[in-house]
């Protein structure tokens, strides 16, 4: 058996052993067809195979109705931060975003070069430390739509619950945990999402978009950048990253057989469990960044008393064959991301890690 860190990478991040090995079982020759899935047409039989056998796998274990339609796009999420207020902010209206950390502000500073903004709510004044609650949220009344980020990977918080906007469309930036728990998608216009966390490799990003908001793009648009242009060509309008999304298909059928998204919800709530506890239990040994009634299902962000003990912690958990525990360098600190494919064996070794670690030094 090759040697399996504790990833707790941010992302990309740990995928599954299962995947990586049925990956490397087709990986010089798919399907009988005496070449890689790499090296074959994006216009060919096996290839489509793949593309829309992954959108079916998504649209059944997301539960993604059929009036939204599932795209593959390059760029990463950083690429829809452009698309968003490319196609849908027109003149006279305002796109509005919840400010809830990192992510939210770089998902807003683009939009700015694109029209008008307004900030609905944000939870700046307490660092970003929890989500801003729902009855806070003011969306303007000419909104072209509602940007919510619904996991901050930097500060370790998530939205419990989505606000709901009525006929504004909620667009969220699910990059760093789609298909970790259920979400009703019709609450959504648009949901976007880099693979690189909970669905595969990079390269490529998952848009689920309500039809209607993607049939029709201003003519102003790039080709490229216009969701009509994917939305028309079933994301073939150019050569998709087929490597990429053929493993988000090895993923996904790897979540089917753990039982499904509802199923890895509750592995992922017994995951963080162990975390959240070593630290709730450490007597303020270990601080969690998030606001207890925020913190996120997919990264866990906390602190020590000292960066010189924050230092050592992640110099000694190194040594133990942990990877991925220093926090980002804009908040500090120390975040444990725990997408779906840690297993949670490595949290339980975490959550021992943490308290022996107390035991030495607390
Ligand atoms: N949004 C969130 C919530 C993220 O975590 C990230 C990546 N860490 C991004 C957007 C940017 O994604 P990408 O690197 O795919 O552009």
């Amino acid at each position: 058996m090759t040697h399996r860190a504790y990833n707790f990478n941010a992302g990309p991040a740990a995928l599954p052993i299962e995947v990586l090995q049925q990956a490397q079982e087709q990986f010089v020759e798919f399907g009988g067809s005496g070449m890689s899935i790499m090296e074959m047409s994006h216009r060919g039989a096996i290839y489509e195979g793949v593309h829309n056998e992954t959108q079916a796998l998504m649209r059944e274990l997301f539960a993604i109705p059929g009036n939204y339609q599932i795209l593959f796009l390059q760029g990463g999420a950083s690429t829809q931060f452009a698309m968003i207020p490319l196609n849908l902010l027109s003149a006279g209206k305002t796109g509005a975003y919840v400010m809830t950390g990192s992510w939210a502000k770089k998902a807003l500073q683009e939009a700015k070069l694109v029209g008008e903004t307004a900030v609905a709510a944000s939870s700046e004044s307490v660092a970003y430390n929890r989500i801003p609650d729902l009855s806070e949220i003011s969306v303007p009344d000419n909104a072209a739509y509602l940007h919510i980020t619904s996991n901050e990977t930097i500060e370790g918080t998530q939205f419990a619950a989505y606000p709901d906007t009525g006929s504004v469309p909620l667009i969220g930036d699910l990059s760093s945990d789609i298909m970790c728990r259920t979400v009703d998608v019709n609450q959504f216009g648009i949901i976007y999402a880099g693979a690189q966390k909970n669905l595969g490799p990079s390269g490529v990003t998952i848009v689920i978009a309500r039809e209607d908001l993607v049939a029709e793009s201003p003519k102003s648009v790039p080709t490229m950048l216009r969701y009509d242009t994917h939305a028309k060509s079933n994301s073939l309008y150019n050569t998709p990253p087929s490597f990429s999304i053929y493993m988000v298909n090895l993923v996904l059928k790897w979540i089917a057989s753990k039982g499904g998204v509802a199923a890895l919800e509750q592995y992922n709530r017994d995951k963080t469990k162990l975390i959240y506890n070593a630290i709730d239990e450490s007597g303020g040994f270990y601080r969690g960044f998030a606001d207890p009634a925020s913190r996120s299902l997919m990264n866990i962000t906390f602190r020590l008393q000292s960066e010189e003990l924050e230092k050592q912690f992640a110099k000694e958990s190194e040594q133990h064959g942990f990877v991925g525990l220093k926090g980002h360098r804009s908040v500090g600190g120390l975040r444990a991301s725990t997408y779906n494919a840690v297993p949670l064996e490595s949290c339980k070794a975490l959550a021992d890690f943490m308290q022996e670690f107390q035991r030495k030094n607390g």
